[in-house]
């Protein structure tokens, strides 16, 4: 055995490195999660229905032109996926982000639609909670994408401009109205004639892609795409 494998055995012994999703302990070569979640977590595999099927695309019809919708895993409350999305967001864990966007990436290389995107964007944080949380939990999934799609992400090409009120006591549209008000294109000329892929982390409402995808396509976009790392079933 390699001088190297025995050290990196040893270190691993010391401080063993546990899966993101369920907390066992990792083998080596397993890419921070393990290989039984990797085989069990609850993809949608929405990439491969016909665009008539796909449940995702189907909530922007009739509201805006989405070349495509996409959404790697299933929201469930409780279980993995949730797990994952907490590690993410609330604990530092960008690693979740980057290796399911790497994950993903690659599938949609193998379904034939890396030729349809030039740009992807991350869904910003506003300024206030980028400050609190000290990164966008968009950002290292849009990096893994990018890495396995061969394409371009930029952390800033969408910017927030006012901070969204309490969205509790308000009416789905008036949600939507709000949502729609607080996102610009930071650079239009980067935008015009590109085919633009917006990510986020979760799927809900669809309201905060959509208010990402109409001001770029307002900003000359040739198509617009969504594609989160989850989405919550309605
Ligand atoms: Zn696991």
């Amino acid at each position: 055995m390699p001088l190297a494998t025995l050290v990196t055995d040893f270190v691993a012994l010391l401080f063993p490195q546990v899966c993101l999703a369920c907390q066992e302990p990792l083998a080596r070569g397993e890419d921070h999660i393990c290989t039984a979640c990797r085989a069990q977590l609850p993809y949608t595999d929405y990439h491969r229905l016909p665009p008539t099927e796909n449940p995702l695309a189907r909530r922007f019809w009739g509201k805006l032109p989405v070349q495509h919708a996409f959404s790697y895993l299933r929201f469930q409350k409780h279980g993995r996926v949730q797990h994952l999305l907490h590690q993410l967001k609330y604990r530092g864990q960008q690693e979740v982000g980057q290796v399911l966007g790497r994950w993903f990436g690659q599938e949609l290389v193998e379904a034939g639609f890396a030729p349809d995107f030039d740009l992807i964007l991350p869904v910003p944080l506003h300024a206030r909670r980028l400050a609190q949380r000290g990164y966008n939990q968009s950002d290292s999934f849009a990096e893994g994408l990018a890495a396995s799609l061969h394409c371009p992400w930029q952390p800033d090409g969408l910017r927030r401009i006012t901070r969204t009120e309490s969205q509790t006591r308000k009416s789905r549209l008036q949600r939507w109205q709000n949502v729609a008000e607080v996102f610009e294109v930071a650079r239009p000329e980067l935008i015009a004639g590109r085919r633009v892929v917006v990510v986020d982390d979760v799927l809900t409402t669809g309201a905060t892609l959509e208010a990402c995808a109409t001001v770029l396509l307002a900003a000359g976009a040739a198509t617009v795409s969504v594609a989160t790392i989850a989405t919550a079933d309605r």
